[in-house]
């Protein structure tokens, strides 16, 4: 039986992270189509941190509100608890597509809600997106479901605070740094 659940187990999270992809793949192509290119002001305030490449290919859209995180499916296959719920983000990230809520940004700061959405395009790009996503997750798990505790958002947020402070350094340089510790 223990060998049965545990392989059970394993599918269960091949399902999820394959299905994610999947998930993550229709928003991303969703919010391309709807979405813009940066401005040239967000560009020249982002170059020193991000790379060339990433700031063509990023797309932007904006909506009144972001929609729940996950899919009811995956939180079940995961067993992950009902109350997971990130609707109250300022932003997301699916690979080059950001979605960026219009209530965040009239309450926040809307240049660092877009640097710190750009810091997870810059890890899928590191990652890749299973990569990405089981690490998400699995942090997420790891962190009781606490979203400030997942490591990648601890990244987000730590590089941000630095950007919000005037610093200037290379994202990718950083996010390899992390890795490296
Ligand atoms: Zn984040």
């Amino acid at each position: 039986m223990g060998a049965l659940r545990r392989w059970l187990g394993r599918t269960a999270m091949e399902v999820a992270a394959v299905g994610g992809i999947a998930w993550v793949q229709l928003r991303r192509r969703r919010y391309r189509r709807r979405g813009r290119s940066l401005t040239s002001e967000e560009r020249s305030s982002l170059a020193t941190f991000f790379d060339e490449a990433l700031l063509d290919s990023v797309r932007v859209c904006e909506v009144p509100r972001i929609e729940p995180g996950l899919p009811v499916w995956v939180i079940r296959a995961l067993r992950l608890p009902a109350s997971v719920d990130i609707s109250f983000a300022s932003g997301m990230a699916f690979v080059d597509a950001v979605v960026i809520s219009d209530a965040a940004r009239r309450r926040e700061n809307p240049a660092a809600i877009l640097f710190h959405e750009l810091v997870h395009c810059a890890q899928f790009r590191e990652l890749g997106v299973y990569r990405f996503l089981r690490r998400y997750l699995v942090g997420w798990a790891a962190a009781g479901f606490n979203y400030f505790a997942i490591p990648l958002e601890e990244q987000a947020y730590e590089l941000q605070d630095r950007f919000e402070a005037g610093e200037s350094f290379d994202v990718r340089q950083e996010l390899r740094r992390f890795d490296a510790a």
